[in-house]
């Protein structure tokens, strides 16, 4: 083999630190602001950072929460999701997406996802749809908006609503529409990892209905309109000013990220569809790549060949949302969705962020193209 590992440092799959060295002086300022004014609830850099945000996503209305599963949750409500209801979501998604709508007592109904590029399936929703349907929750994974077009015309036709699982795709684009601005509402994580990430937990709704945000700006307060004024069960989900101030600065920075990210996706694009054994994902040009995810045979070895050369790939996700040991009482079968299970049993996600280097890049391309090699003559 041609890498000498032990002399490579290591690629992790994203690098913290690494972007941190590049705003440091920024996060420094911002941090003590907020330190220096003590608002750390409902303060003012949460105040900005909502508008700011609201702004990038295109819509009047962004809220902050205490996370991406928050969001999801109080999006649920807000349109009104009740025990029994059900709403419509890929199988291949993180549990988060299907937790939401139990957490609000609904069901998650289940749909398969393309071959292509493990978005929801459009062609499938419509069968399963039923009397107790209100909304459909696409997932635009990996960083890529879901076929919102198609999506929202069943919704239309059908009256639902749709919830956008954009946890993955802040400043992705559906045709030239930001993810957040295309269905009734969005939800947004801001987990350290993700394109936009604060240093712990964070989410953020995003809607153009106005009497939306303002149920849902007191449904994360303790369901307060005025202190000591609880008027509906409430939660106690906002996001830290702290988080707020830190993701303010790296929304600066988020466009030149993205943009990054894309132009690495187009490198690896071009080297792997020279190596035989790999299938590549079909990504648009509104993708900002959250994860570069390519399906490979014998996924497990490919993934400890990687590892041991230092390449930190990783698997999203190992299962289907059926196959969860918390999902068996929706009663679904192994098979039931056999494009989301084939993903969940091939896929390997490659390391991609703005701090790359081409060397990094070279690096990376040389090893999985070892590890395929490998692969083949065995
Ligand atoms: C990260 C993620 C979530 C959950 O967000 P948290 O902030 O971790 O609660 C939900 N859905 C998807 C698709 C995600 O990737």
């Amino acid at each position: 083999m041609s890498q000498t590992p032990s002399l490579s440092r290591p690629i992790p799959l994203v690098d913290l630190k690494a972007q941190r060295d590049t705003i440091r002086d920024e996060l420094a300022t911002a941090i003590d602001g907020v330190i220096n004014r003590c608002d750390f609830i409902l303060g003012e850099d949460l105040m900005k950072f909502e508008e700011e945000f609201a702004s990038f996503c295109g819509v009047p209305d962004a809220i902050g929460v205490a996370n991406g599963t928050d969001a999801l949750h109080l999006a649920c409500r807000a349109i009104g999701i009740e025990a029994g209801d059900e709403v419509i979501m890929p199988a291949m998604t993180f549990v988060a997406t299907a937790l939401a709508v139990s957490q609000a007592g609904g069901r998650p109904i289940l749909v398969d996802v393309r071959e292509e590029d493990a978005l929801i399936d459009p062609a499938k929703v419509e069968a399963a749809i039923t009397s107790r349907t209100r909304a459909i929750m696409p997932v635009h994974l990996f960083g890529q908006c879901a076929d919102m077009t198609a999506l929202s015309e069943i919704a239309q036709r059908h009256g639902l609503r749709i919830i956008e699982d954009a946890a993955q795709a802040h400043g992705a684009h559906h045709n030239s529409t930001p993810a957040g601005a295309i269905g009734d509402i969005a939800c947004f994580s801001f987990y350290p990892g993700k394109n936009l990430g604060a240093y712990g937990d964070g989410g953020a709704i995003t809607t153009r209905d106005h009497d939306m945000a303002q149920r849902i700006r007191l449904l994360r307060n303790w369901g307060s309109v005025k202190k000591y004024h609880h008027e509906e069960v409430g939660l106690n989900s906002r996001l830290d000013t702290l988080q707020a101030a830190i993701l303010r600065v790296k929304l600066r920075h988020l466009s030149r990220w993205n943009q990054a990210r894309q132009r690495i996706a187009r490198s690896f694009d071009e080297s792997l569809s020279k190596i035989s054994g790999i299938t590549r994902t079909r990504y648009d040009s509104g993708c900002v790549y959250h994860l570069y995810v390519i399906r490979v045979d014998r996924r497990d070895d490919v993934l400890a060949r990687l590892n041991r050369q230092g390449i930190g790939a990783g698997i999203h996700y190992p299962f289907a949302v059926h196959e969860l040991g918390a999902y068996q009482w929706l009663g679904y079968q192994p098979g039931d969705f056999p494009v989301a299970e084939g993903w969940a049993r091939s896929c390997l996600s490659l390391p991609i962020y703005a701090e790359l280097s081409d060397d990094d890049v070279e690096r990376i391309l040389a090893s999985v193209e070892d590890a395929l090699a490998v692969q083949a003559a065995q």
